[in-house]
């Protein structure tokens, strides 16, 4: 945010949350105090909020910058345009925070890239269970550049545009893994995840207990069907219509080898 009209020297990062142990975690490395704050309505869980102002905050929208996405990058830029470091000329200091770049989904072996990802999807994603027992992370935005990079950092097969479901809502960009390769990334990202996303992990993970074929077909065992096996001799349009089928308590239409 930019200082208000009668302070433009005044910038602030702020980091806002309800997750007390992530703001904690986040004031830690700021070195700022966590403060709560009243809830907009009486029955909302409280939010704390940590934050950096002035200097020391312009100094991380720049270390920043290079891995936000468009959204925030104009945020920021909005910021400098009217950030002036005059009447600072007496603290000639060397900016507290390293600039980040280079991370761009295909470094995903990069420790920053971790960090990245474990902090995007601490905001931002959903570690969760089928009732079918198969893990899922998800990450839902509106800013579609943001969730393609982290969708090639995990390698999801796709990115998919939602549609809102209202008209003054804007559509959201959701990248996806499940079964194994998201029990992976699970395991991978939990050192770095507050309580609240290490219980969603716990909880799915102790649900997970893969069942391999011993001997999977290489493709889909539908008559009729050639696509690539995914998972239980079933492709994945028809392991979707069989798993959709058994969540919503249908008899099967599809009949998979286990
Ligand atoms: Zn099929």
């Amino acid at each position: 945010m930019s200082g208000p009209p009668s302070r433009p020297n005044a910038p602030v990062v702020r980091i806002r949350m309800t997750d007390r142990d992530v703001v904690e975690r986040s004031a830690a490395l700021l070195d700022r105090a966590v403060t709560p704050i009243r809830p907009r309505q009486a029955h909302y869980k409280p939010p704390f909020i940590t934050q950096l102002r002035g200097a020391e905050a312009v100094d991380l929208m720049i270390a920043m910058r290079p891995v936000l996405g468009p959204e925030r990058t104009a945020q920021i830029d909005r910021v400098l345009a009217r950030w002036s470091p005059r009447g600072r000329r007496s603290r000639p200091k060397a900016p507290r925070f390293p600039v980040l770049d280079g991370i761009d989904g295909s470094t995903s072996r990069d420790p920053r890239a971790l960090s990245w990802l474990a902090g995007l999807l601490e905001g931002e994603g959903t570690f969760s269970l089928t009732c079918d027992s198969y893990p899922v992370i998800s990450l839902n935005m509106c800013d579609g550049s943001v969730v393609r990079i982290a969708a090639k950092l995990v390698e999801a097969r796709s990115v998919a545009l939602r549609e809102a479901r209202r008209p003054e809502w804007r559509p959201t960009f959701v990248a996806q893994v499940g079964g194994a390769h998201a029990a992976e990334w699970m395991k991978r990202l939990r050192a770095f995840m507050g309580q609240r996303r290490t219980e969603a992990i716990d909880a799915a993970l102790s649900q997970y207990h893969p069942i391999r074929l011993i001997d999977p077909p290489l493709s889909c065992v539908v008559p009729g069907c050639s696509a690539p096996h995914r998972g239980r001799g079933l492709c994945h349009k028809h392991y979707m219509m069989w798993s959709r089928d058994k969540a919503n308590g249908r008899e099967t239409r599809i009949t998979p080898l286990r």
